[in-house]
Parts: structure tokens; sequence; C-alpha cells
């Protein structure tokens, strides 16, 4: 079958991996992954999917792969559900309960994020992914093969529609609004570089033997449903991951008034244990117990990006945290990246999609996605000074603090994404509508 697009994804993580999957089901596209490493990789940590994300990994025939993934049964029937529990924790040796969240209807899993990039590239031919290829920018030719991409090691490579899924120092973002900032928008360079969120989290992964029990002879919550231990300017995370074999663990730590900065060390470097305790001196004692058995951290510093103004520049396009990166106050990001893959396959492998109409098709794309994920994290911002009780709006007044809970978690079950899908392609059906309309007039 001759292929009606080339498509070319720029980074093999889990927004392109995703992506890949999911157009790989239109025999009619051409796809090629450009990974800029020499194998595919993600850091150990853990990735929670749920809420939406969980709804496109149904849509997409995935989730059978997934729950056998999490090892839980595949039809579904033993889904632990999203539940997390907040408690204070900054007050000495006893901390207290504060609320447990709880969303009925929403599955949720807790993987680690290399099975999770493992399983994507498993479903996929390998001839698609080329590793070793870092993009470092493109050129669009309308008159030829719309779009060159230029990697570091001197070839090029073309194709009909570049997708920047390269995180958030996207090479492609930068090439993409460097050119709108020479079409006379100056002011576009700013969303290039990202910006420091003033926060630090130190992340690990604890094999689960090496987990304290609670002093009452307990197991330890962050072996069981996800927990967060909070309290000023700080908070803790942790659940279990890969079937219960290791609690996956972030303690973040604010840095006032340093929102918006640029950082100036690394973002990401070694860090120990004695470190964290001093953190976290005079916090409760179970969590005292879990920071002691804490081996290496890797400190990073959360960056994110401002909200871009558009995803898409003629054949070219961004998606997950080259258009989106935000703070990980909802576990969302890699959530965002699925739902973008989802919609955009689904758009461009529809019948109506051609050569004729992709800067179109890429607009629809944009029209749908851009305003939702900006939703997000804006919520995930507003969010990280809650479980830190230094909201404005609700500070430490539980009973505030509770419902505004609530209404930050909301976007959850709304848009579903199969409707995203459908509204994207009736707003494309009506754009060309009306330019037939005003054509003929
Ligand atoms: C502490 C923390 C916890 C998080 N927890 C969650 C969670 O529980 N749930 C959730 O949904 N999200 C979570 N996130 C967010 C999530 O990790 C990201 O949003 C997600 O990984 C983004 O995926 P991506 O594929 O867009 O980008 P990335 O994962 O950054 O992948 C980009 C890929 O592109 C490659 N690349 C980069 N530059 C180039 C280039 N020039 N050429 C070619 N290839 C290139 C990279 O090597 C990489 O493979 C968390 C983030 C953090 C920091």
């Amino acid at each position: 079958m001759t292929a009606k697009f080339k498509i070319a994804i720029c980074g093999g993580g889990i927004g392109g991996m995703c992506l890949a999957v999911a157009l790989s089901k239109y025999p009619d596209i051409d796809i090629m992954v450009y990974e800029a490493a020499s194998s595919l990789r993600e850091v150990g940590a853990g990735v929670m999917l749920w809420g939406r994300t969980w709804r496109v990994i149904t849509l997409l025939g995935l989730d059978k792969a997934f729950r056998n993934l999490a090892g839980v049964p595949a039809d579904g029937s033993q889904d632990p559900k999203f539940s997390w529990t907040y408690r204070r924790s900054d007050g000495g040796d006893e901390g207290h309960h504060v609320h447990t969240l709880s969303l009925p209807s929403c599955p949720m899993h807790e993987y680690h994020r290399a099975h999770v990039l493992e399983l994507l590239a498993s479903m996929l031919p390998q001839h698609i992914v080329h590793l070793s290829k870092r993009v470092v920018s493109y050129q669009i030719d309308i008159d030829s093969s719309p779009v060159t991409i230029a990697f570091a090691d001197g070839s090029t490579a073309t194709c009909d529609i570049l997708v920047g899924c390269d995180g958030i120092k996207s090479a492609v973002r930068k090439t993409m609004y460097e050119d709108l900032a020479k079409a006379g928008r100056p002011e576009m360079r700013k969303y290039i570089d990202p910006v420091w969120t003033g926060e630090t989290v130190y992340r690990a992964l604890i094999p689960a033997e090496r987990v304290p029990r609670l002093r009452n002879g307990m197991m330890h919550p962050v072996l069981g449903s996800p927990v967060m231990y909070c309290g000023r300017y700080k908070h803790f995370m942790g659940y279990p991951i890969a079937r219960g074999k290791w609690a996956n663990v972030g303690a973040f730590f604010t840095t006032p008034n340093a929102v918006g900065t640029h950082y100036r060390e690394p973002w990401v470097q070694e860090s120990t244990s004695a470190e964290l305790l001093s953190i976290f001196s005079g916090w409760e004692l179970e969590l005292q117990d879990v920071l002691k058995v804490i081996d290496k951290p890797l400190k990073w510093a959360i960056h994110q990006l401002l909200p871009l103004p558009t995803y898409t520049l003629g054949p070219v396009v961004l998606l997950g945290d080259a258009a989106h990166a935000m703070s990980t106050h909802h576990a969302a990001g890699a959530g965002q990246a699925f739902e973008d893959a989802y919609v955009l396959a689904g758009i461009l492998g529809h019948p109506s999609v051609a050569r004729r109409n992709i800067s179109l098709a890429l607009k629809a794309y944009e029209h749908i996605r851009l305003p939702l994920a900006a939703e997000v994290m804006s919520k995930s911002g507003k969010t990280g000074p809650m479980f830190e009780f230094r909201s404005p709006d609700s500070g430490d007044d539980y009973p505030s603090w509770v419902s505004a809970l609530h209404r930050q978690f909301d976007w959850v079950e709304s848009n579903d994404p199969s409707e995203q899908l459908e509204a994207a392609l009736r707003w494309m059906r009506r754009e060309e509508a009306t330019s037939v309309v005003e054509h003929r007039l």
C-alpha cells in the first residue's frame, strides 16, 4: 500500500512511543521514531497511569497488556481505584491523617517507567525506531518533501509531518519558536527555555524488603496505597510499583519565591539519605524511618514550560513534555502525553486527512489539546502549594483544604479522550466547510 504520508517522531520517550503505537494501527501511514539516546531508556522511577490516561489505554486496546504488567486480572475486576491519603507530618514525632481522596470509578495503576517504555516498544516493529539520532533542527520546504530534519551526526531525513516528542528541552520546539520569532514575533522566544518551579524532588526506589515496618508492626504505608506526608514547604510521596517490588518515593522541597527563575546548577544531581534526614528533621517518625533507608536519591530541579500559545506551525507539531511540561503534583505529564497521542493519531489516521490538509489537521489537534493540557498544567501548579499548606485559598484550614483538593482533581473524570477526538474532527470539518463557502464567495 502507498503511504498517505510519512511521519517522523522525534523522541522515543513515553509520549513518542505511545504515538508510534497509536499510529501503527493505520497501515497507510509510514512512521519513524528518532531517539537521541543509544537505547530506549527511562529513569528508574515510578509513573502512575489513571483517570483519562487509563481510558486512552483502553481505547487503544492496550488495557490487557497494561493490567498484565501491573499484575492484576485482565478483565479489570481487581483494578485498584484512585485513592491518595494525605497526612500532616511536620509537627513532631506523631503525624495525623488529614484526608483520603478517593475516586471510586477511576482505576489507577503504578508502574516502573522502564517497564512502560519496554511494553510500548514491544508493540512496534524494530525497524521503526532509529537510535543515536539527535535532532538538532528542521527546515520546512513546501515545494519538495515538506520537512527536512537535521541530526547531530550530520545526516538528514525527510518527512511529511514532524512530531516533536523530545521532552522538556525540545529541539523541535526551539526551531518552531525561533521561526515564529523570526517571522516578526520576537516575544515567542520566551517559550523556548523551561523555567524552574522552585521545587526540588529527591527521587528513589526502595526495594520492598528494605522498607521498615511501622512501630506497631504494620506494613509501612509506602508499600500500601499512595500516601503523602505534608507540611510547610515540603512534602513526601510514596507508593509501591512493579507488583510491590519497590516503593517509589519522592521528597519535595520548595524554595520560596523561586518560581519562574532559571536554575544555575545541573538539573539532576546525586544526593544522600543524610541530606534528606536533615531537610525533614522534626517530621513524624514513620516518615523518618523511611528516609533512613533511602540509598543515593537523585535530586531533581523540577522545571516546567510557560503555557505555549501554539503547538503547531505548518507540518510540525509538539506532543507531551515538548508541548506542556508541567509540575508533577497531578502525576499527569505522561498521562497528558497519552491523551495527545491518542487524539493526534486519531486525527491523522482519519480517512478525511491527507497531504492537502495536514496543517489544518494539526490545528484541530491543537484546538482540542492545548486548552485541556493547559488546564491540567495550571491545576498541577496550584496543587503543589496545597500539599504544603501554603495555598492562599485554603492554607491549613482542613475543611476548605479538602473541598479545594476535590475541585483540583475534577478534570480527571471529564473530557473523555474519545469525545476529544470527535470534537477535533468536528472542528476540522467545520473549518473546511467554512473555507469552501468563503472560496465560493
Ligand atoms: C518526579 C516526577 C514524577 C512524575 N510522575 C508522573 C506520574 O506519576 N504520572 C504521569 O503521568 N506523569 C508523571 N510525571 C511526568 C512524566 O514523567 C513526563 O510528563 C513524561 O515522561 C513526558 O514524556 P515525553 O515522552 O513527552 O518526554 P520524555 O520522557 O522527556 O522523553 C523525551 C525523549 O526524547 C528524547 N530526546 C530528547 N531530545 C531529543 C532530540 N533532540 N532528538 C531526539 N530525541 C530526543 C529523550 O532522550 C527521551 O527519550 C512525573 C515527572 C516527574 C519529574
